[in-house]
């Protein structure tokens, strides 16, 4: 079994889904009292968000790298940056993992959406992911079409975002605007959704909505424990 790394805290409300998901799955393929080996870096999400809100992105890059090369030196195998908007830097963080297998939370997604048959997705994330290229292009360049909710949509779910599930908050208000999204993305034709920031599944899960849900987050951590243990997809 390889030992996976986790650059973590982006938020670290989602972090500990990750945790909780590769531990229960290395259980439930290994038995016993089989749980995954991994290694936590937990960065503070003050300093991450506050080169967001500036434009530092490269700062944060190497905030992130440096994460990574701890985690390598320490024995990672694998490598996992455990948030979506921040594979802005992700080529920074793989190469500094170069020595470790980075898994690029968009590609176990866009693995699973084709094992669906599907072409039109709807995205949920915040207004980075949603607006810029680094992870639509990366769908796209994979045959992915990605929809995003309208402008004023986008606020309110980057809001939500930073100001309610990063920080443990979840309220039924929010579940319902954020319902309300996915609707009109299934309106405009989306054949499924894409939970395209890690906290999202803190609001609802598969079982209530009804067409294809991706849960980034939990789909990276199957995958890292896919590849710890060298099972197949
Ligand atoms: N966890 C979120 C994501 O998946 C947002 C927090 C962040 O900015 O990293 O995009």
């Amino acid at each position: 079994m390889r030992t996976i790394g986790l650059i973590g805290g982006m938020s670290w409300e989602s972090t500990a889904r990750y945790y909780r998901v590769i531990n229960e799955e290395t259980h439930r393929l290994l038995g016993g009292q089989h749980n995954a080996r991994s290694i936590l870096y937990t960065v503070d999400f003050a300093d991450i968000e506050a080169c967001q809100a500036q434009d530092r992105w490269e700062d944060a890059g190497a905030l992130l790298a440096g994460a990574a090369r701890t985690l390598v030196q320490a024995g990672a195998g694998i490598v996992l940056l455990c948030t979506n908007t921040m594979h802005k830097v992700a080529p920074a963080v793989a190469q500094a993992a170069a020595m470790a297998q980075f898994i690029h939370i968009a590609d176990p997604t866009a693995e699973e959406i084709h094992r669906h048959h599907l072409s039109s997705v709807g995205l949920l994330g915040t207004r980075y992911t949603l607006e810029q290229d680094f992870y639509r292009g990366r769908l796209e360049a994979k045959g992915l079409r990605t929809m995003i909710p309208q402008e004023a949509e986008r606020k309110a779910l980057h809001r939500i975002i930073y100001e309610e599930l990063c920080l443990g908050r979840v309220t039924e208000a929010s579940r319902q605007a954020v319902r309300a999204i996915i609707a009109s993305l299934q309106h405009a034709g989306a054949e499924g959704v894409i939970f395209g920031c890690t906290e999202i599944g803190m609001l609802f899960g598969q079982d209530d909505i009804d067409m294809p849900v991706f849960d980034t987050a939990r789909l990276h951590a199957l995958a890292a424990v896919r590849a710890a243990l060298s099972v197949p997809a």
